[in-house]
C-alpha cells in the first residue's frame, strides 16, 4: 500500500513515530504519541520539510496518509482548508505574519479533528515573531497542530523547543539516496551514485545534479578552483568565479519562478480579458509580489554561494584524507588525481585551516556580509600553503 511517508530516505525511526502518532490522533485528543507541537531537526537536504508535510497529510487523511485521496493531494499543495503550509522566501518571519497567520487558524477545524501548521522555516522567526507563535503554542485545549522545522535545536528559541516534540532526521546514506534516483526518478545506476556521493545525501540537490547538466559542468569550474589558486590576482578571479557562478544558478531558478508568479496575478486581475490592463488593486499586487521576489532572490543567491562553498569544502577534505593515508572514501573519486597532486604539494596542516576558512566564511554570509567581498578574502586565505 502506498503511503504519504514513501518518499522519506532512510528516516525509518522518524517515520515508526509518525504513523503511530497519526492512528492515535483519531479520537482527536492528546495522547502520549499525539502531542500539539512538533519540532523536525536536520541537516539541509534530510527532509525535514517533507517529514512535516507527510506528517500533516497523515493527521487529516482517513485513512492516515494513504497519499491519493483528495484530503492528501490537497495538503499537499496548500489547497487543504484545514492545512497551512508556511514557507519562507525571505530571511524573516515578522512578527506581522505570524499576528496574521493566527487570526487565520483561530477557528475549528473545517472538516477533521485537526487543524496543521507546516512552518518549513521556524530557524527564521524574529525574536518578536517567536513569542506571539509562543502565546498560541501555550493556549490549552487547542486543535490546532504546529510543525516546525528548523536546521537544529539551537535554532529555535529556548521558550518554544522546550514545548515541542523533538524528531531528529539524519542525513540518509549515499546508498539510500542512490537507490532512490534510480527508482524514483529513473537516473542511470552510474549517474545516481555520482550526484548521490558528490550531494553527500543531499537528496534535492542530488536529483537536481542528475538531471541537470549546466549544473555538473558549474560543478566541475568550482571544483577546479583549489588548482587555481596561486598569486593574489588569481585568488580574486576564483571568488568572482564561484561568485558569478552561484549566482546565475541561483537566478535562472528564481527568474521562471518569478515570471510565472507575475502572470498568474495578472490572470487573477482580468489582464487580456477586457484588453484595457488590470485594475489598480492588480498593479499594487504585483508590486508587493516583486518586493518578495526579490527578497527571495536574495536568500536563494545566498543558498547557492553556500551550496558551492560545501563543494569546495568537499575538495580539501579529500585532501585531508589522501594526506592521512585513507584515500579509498574519496568524495571527489571523479578528481583523483587533482586530488593526489594538491596533496602532495600542501601541508597536511594547511587543509584543516582551509576547511575552517571555508566554515567561517560560510557563517559570515549567513549574518549577511557581502558575498563577492567574503568570498575575495577566504580564496586569498585559500591560496596560502
Ligand atoms: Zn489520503
Amino acid at each position: 500500500m502506498s503511503s504519504v511517508f514513501d518518499d522519506l530516505v532512510g528516516q525509518e525511526h522518524v517515520i515508526d513515530i509518525l504513523q503511530s502518532a497519526a492512528v492515535a490522533s483519531r479520537n482527536g485528543a492528546e495522547t502520549q504519541e499525539m502531542t500539539h507541537t512538533w519540532l523536525f531537526t536536520g541537516p539541509p537536504g534530510s527532509g525535514r520539510s517533507s517529514a512535516a508535510v507527510a506528517f500533516a497529510q497523515a493527521l487529516i487523511c482517513p485513512k492516515n496518509g494513504c497519499g491519493i485521496c483528495s484530503d492528501c493531494k490537497a495538503a499537499k499543495t496548500s489547497g487543504h482548508p484545514d492545512v497551512e503550509l508556511i514557507r519562507t522566501e525571505g530571511l524573516s518571519i515578522k512578527v506581522e505574519e505570524i499576528r496574521e497567520l493566527l487570526t487565520r487558524v483561530a477557528w475549528a477545524p473545517s472538516l477533521g479533528s485537526w487543524r496543521v501548521v507546516v512552518m518549513e522555516d521556524a530557524d527564521r522567526l524574529t525574536e518578536s515573531a517567536a513569542n506571539a507563535l509562543l502565546k498560541a503554542i501555550e493556549e490549552p485545549g487547542t486543535r490546532t497542530v504546529w510543525l516546525l522545522c528548523a536546521p537544529t535545536l539551537h535554532d529555535v528559541l529556548p521558550t518554544i523547543r522546550s514545548r515541542c516534540r523533538h524528531l531528529q532526521l539524519c542525513t540518509p546514506s549515499i546508498a539510500a539516496v542512490t537507490q532512490v534516483l534510480i527508482n524514483r526518478d529513473q537516473i542511470s545506476p552510474e549517474m545516481a551514485q555520482f550526484a548521490a556521493r558528490v550531494s553527500q545525501g543531499h537528496i534535492g540537490r542530488a536529483r537536481f545534479l542528475a538531471t541537470n547538466e549546466t549544473a555538473r559542468s558549474n560543478r566541475k569550474v568550482i571544483m577546479q578552483l583549489p588548482m587555481k589558486l596561486g598569486s593574489l590576482a588569481s585568488a580574486l578571479e576564483a571568488a568572482q568565479t564561484l561568485v558569478e557562478i552561484a549566482t546565475t544558478e541561483a537566478n535562472t531558478a528564481s527568474e521562471t519562478r518569478d515570471e510565472v508568479e507575475i502572470e498568474k496575478i495578472q490572470e487573477a486581475y482580468g489582464k487580456g480579458a477586457t484588453g484595457r490592463g488590470m485594475s489598480t488593486g492588480g498593479s499594487k499586487a504585483i508590486k508587493e509580489l516583486e518586493k518578495e521576489q526579490k527578497s527571495r532572490a536574495t536568500r536563494m543567491v545566498r543558498d547557492s554561494i553556500d551550496g558551492a562553498l560545501l563543494d569546495l569544502a568537499t575538495f580539501y577534505r579529500d585532501v585531508m584524507m589522501v594526506q592521512s593515508g585513507s584515500p579509498g572514501t574519496l568524495i571527489n573519486s571523479d578528481l583523483f588525481r587533482e586530488v593526489e597532486t594538491y596533496s602532495a604539494s600542501a601541508p597536511a596542516s594547511s587543509s584543516i585551516k582551509k576547511l575552517d576558512a571555508i566554515m567561517e566564511t560560510r557563517s559570515h554570509l549567513e549574518m549577511n556580509s557581502a558575498p563577492l567581498a567574503t568570498c575575495e578574502a577566504l580564496m586569498c586565505r585559500l591560496a596560502q600553503t
